[in-house]
C-alpha cells in the first residue's frame, strides 16, 4: 500500500484547478480603439488584462474573444437615425463631445461593437450554463435612446436586459448598478418595461446632474464611507431579491473608491470587496445567472482601480466554481 506511487503534482493540479473558469469577454481593441490622447485612461484594459492573467490560481479565468454586435442587437434598445449616424460616421461634433473618448480613431466604431458583443457574449453563455460570465469592458448606463453620453455610445446593459426578455424568454431582470454614477440611460430606456428592473446605487452630488428615474435610485451623499454604502447596497439587494430575477446584471464600476478622480465617495477596496460578496452571495444562495459589466474606474494611480476589478473578477470566478459545482 504504502509503495503505490501517488502522482502527488496531478492531484494537486486537479485540486486546485477550477472545474468551470470564469468567462470573461475581452479584445484588444477595448484598449487600442482608444485614442492615446484621450482624457479616458485606456490603459486600464490591459493593464487588467495583465494582472488577471499573472494571478496566481491558473486556470481560473477563461478569456473569450467576442465577435462584433449586429446592428439589430442595437436596434433592441436604441433608435435606428443614431445607430445609424454612429455607423457611417455622421454623429454631429455635439453628439461626439457629449459621448466624450475624444479624439475618435476609425477604430471607435470596431471598439464599440466589440464591446456590446462581449455583452451579449456573457449574455448568451450565463442563459446557456448558468453561473456568471463577465465582459472586461462595458457597462454603459450613460447611453440614452438615441444619443450617447458619459463614455457610452450604445447601453450594453439595455440591450442585454432587453435580449434576455425578448430572445432568451427570461421573465424578470434585475439590473444592480452600483457605479458611482447614475445609470440613467438604463433607466429611461427600461422604463415602461415590466420585466425589468433597475436598480441604481451612486453618489447624489455626481455626474449625470439631471438624474432620471430608475424603478429605485439609492442616491448617497458626497464623501461617504464604507459603512452608509454598504447599507445602501444590502437595501438595493433586498429589492432586487423582492422582484425575484431570474437573471442578474451587475454593473460593477469601482469609481467609488477614495482614489478616484471622479468618484466624490470615500470606499476602500475592503469595502467593494464586500459590496462585490453581498452580490454574489445573494445570486449562490438563490442560483440566479448574472452577468458582470465592469463599469467606471478612474483612480490616480490607475493600480487602485486595477486592484480593485481583480478583487471583482476573483470573487466572480470562485462564485462561479460555486455555484456550477453545486448544479453539476
Ligand atoms: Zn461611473
Amino acid at each position: 500500500m504504502d509503495s503505490v506511487d501517488v502522482p502527488m503534482t496531478l492531484t494537486t493540479n486537479q485540486q486546485s484547478s477550477p472545474k468551470f473558469p470564469l468567462k470573461i469577454c475581452y479584445h484588444e481593441i477595448y484598449t487600442n480603439g482608444i485614442h492615446p490622447d484621450a482624457r479616458f485612461p485606456r490603459d486600464r484594459y490591459v493593464k487588467l488584462l495583465q494582472q488577471l492573467t499573472t494571478h496566481s490560481q491558473t486556470g481560473m479565468f477563461d478569456f473569450v474573444e467576442p465577435k462584433q454586435a449586429s446592428k439589430s442587437d442595437l436596434l433592441i434598445a436604441h433608435d435606428s437615425k443614431y445607430v445609424n449616424d454612429f455607423l457611417t460616421q455622421n454623429l454631429t461634433e455635439k453628439e461626439i463631445r457629449r459621448i466624450g473618448l475624444t479624439p475618435w480613431t476609425q477604430d471607435i466604431i470596431p471598439r464599440t461593437l466589440f464591446l456590446m458583443g462581449g455583452a451579449i457574449t456573457a449574455l448568451r453563455h450565463v442563459t446557456e450554463y448558468g453561473g456568471i460570465a463577465g465582459n472586461m469592458a462595458g457597462g454603459t448606463h450613460h447611453a440614452h435612446y438615441d444619443f450617447g453620453s458619459g463614455y457610452c455610445i450604445f447601453n450594453d446593459l439595455a440591450v442585454c436586459a432587453l435580449l434576455a426578455v425578448e430572445k432568451y424568454d427570461f421573465e424578470r431582470v434585475a439590473i444592480l448598478d452600483f457605479d458611482v454614477h447614475q445609470g440613467d440611460g438604463t433607466a429611461t430606456i427600461l422604463q415602461n418595461i415590466e420585466n425589468a428592473l433597475t436598480i441604481s446605487v451612486h453618489c447624489q452630488g455626481n455626474f449625470p446632474f439631471r438624474k432620471s428615474i430608475s424603478d429605485h435610485d439609492i442616491s448617497i451623499p458626497n464623501g461617504a464611507e464604507d459603512d452608509d454604502y454598504l447599507a445602501a447596497i444590502e437595501q438595493a439587494i433586498l429589492l432586487a431579491s423582492e422582484f425575484d430575477p431570474d437573471i442578474i446584471l451587475y454593473q460593477a464600476g469601482v469609481d467609488g473608491l477614495t482614489t478616484d478622480s471622479l468618484g466624490k465617495l470615500n470606499i476602500t477596496r475592503n469595502g467593494m470587496q464586500e459590496r462585490n460578496q453581498m452580490v454574489f452571495d445573494y445570486v449562490t444562495e438563490h442560483s440566479i445567472p448574472t452577468v458582470v459589466f465592469m463599469g467606471g474606474g478612474y483612480s490616480e494611480p490607475i493600480s487602485h482601480t486595477i486592484d480593485a476589478f481583480t478583487d471583482l473578477f476573483v470573487a466572480a470566478a470562485i462564485t462561479n466554481e460555486k455555484m456550477l459545482s453545486k448544479l453539476s
